[in-house]
């Protein structure tokens, strides 16, 4: 028996754990995460105490596979149901939740769930991959702390632009890359003064600048002060991806008080996030980019849509391709 296939995988996001997840027991696998942290946009940040998911709001569940992981990792407290209703705003306030639309969150934060998933996994943190050099079943790869390597297949996992800069030139499917396009989103995290009430607790807005605001506290397991994650809509954030952050933030409080009156040290709490590709406006219309003869391979949301649940499904239709191929001897 040869000894089994080493896989490098570029990002610890939803899309890259459960690669990471469905090849473990079937190769070596290594994840090189450029953060500090777990889960990508999947995101949960602290500011003064207070936890916000500044990234993926909730996530919704049709796929078997998908469904059956948040079984395990609900049994393990890690996720649950987020109940609150969602509505539209300036219309009349219409109730969007729907049966079959059950949404979900991590718990205690958004990254509970990615945290769940990388238990098991071998991720080095803190490691921007910069370049992948050398052949075919000896690749290596390029991080500030050194090379890293040799693998026999290297799988991107990043954001549709930054994989295409990543994967060398030889990679079959670089128009794919090229052609899908992802949208930037600036994000505000504030606290609300003791007690405060909004009129409700997640609205989705038709609004020039932002197009949702939620009070993250009223998920389960936050407990936290009460406070808002709002987003700016993606032609807004496209438009002004490179302006200055403080006159953006301005400009998203104003929007804010247009729905809910803010106090002048609730505005002042105010921290905005930008994410430079945060949703995807055009997906790859693949469910993952393989090229078995150079032994490369990327998924993740935006090659079916921007989504927790897509990101899964691609990296699992990935893994299912990816399989009988590890399981190949080197001749
Ligand atoms: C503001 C916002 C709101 C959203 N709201 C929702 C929502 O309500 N519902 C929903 O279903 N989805 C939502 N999404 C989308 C959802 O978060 C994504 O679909 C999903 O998390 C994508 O997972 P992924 O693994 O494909 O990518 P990512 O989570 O982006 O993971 C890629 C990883 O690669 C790492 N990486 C990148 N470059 C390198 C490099 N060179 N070297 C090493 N590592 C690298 C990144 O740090 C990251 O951890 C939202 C996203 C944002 C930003």
């Amino acid at each position: 028996m040869s000894d089994p296939k080493r896989v490098a995988i570029i990002g610890a996001g939803m899309a890259g754990l459960t690669l990471a997840r469905a090849l473990a027991g079937h190769a070596t696998v290594r994840i090189f995460e450029k953060s500090k942290g777990i889960g990508g946009r999947m995101a949960t940040r602290r500011i003064e105490d207070v936890s916000f998911d500044h990234g993926a709001q909730y996530f919704t569940v049709r796929d078997p596979r998908f469904r059956d992981m948040l079984d395990a990792a609900a049994a393990d407290g890690a996720v649950e149901r987020w109940n609150r209703d969602i509505v539209l705003l300036p219309a009349a306030q219409k109730n969007v939740h729907r049966a079959d639309n059950t949404r979900y969150v991590g718990k205690p934060g958004m990254n509970a769930l990615p945290k769940w998933m990388a238990r098991d996994c071998d991720i080095t943190f803190n490691a921007e991959m910069s370049s992948i050099s050398g052949t075919p079943g000896n690749w290596t790869v390029m991080t500030e702390a050194g090379e890293h390597g040799p693998f026999d297949w290297i799988v991107a996992t990043a954001p549709a632009p930054q994989s295409a800069a990543l994967l060398p030139p030889a990679f079959a499917h670089h128009a794919a890359l090229h052609t899908t396009g992802m949208n930037a989103c600036f994000t505000l995290m504030m606290t609300l003064h003791p007690g405060a009430a909004t009129p409700f607790a997640a609205a989705r807005l038709d609004d020039p600048v932002i197009n949702w605001i939620s009070r993250n506290d009223t998920k389960p397991g936050r407990d936290d002060a009460p406070c808002l994650v709002v987003n700016a809509g993606p032609e807004w954030s496209d438009r002004h991806v490179e302006a200055p952050l403080e006159s953006l933030r301005a400009q998203m409080l104003e929007a804010v008080r247009l729905y809910i009156p803010l106090e002048t040290a609730e505005a002042e709490s105010a921290v905005i996030k930008r994410w430079r590709y945060a949703n995807v406006a055009r997906p790859a219309g693949q469910p993952f980019l393989l090229d078995r003869e150079q032994q490369l391979a990327s998924c993740g949301d935006w090659c079916i849509a921007g989504r927790v649940e897509a990101a899964f499904q691609s990296a699992s239709q990935l893994a299912d391709a990816l399989l009988p191929a590890l399981r190949e001897t080197t001749p």
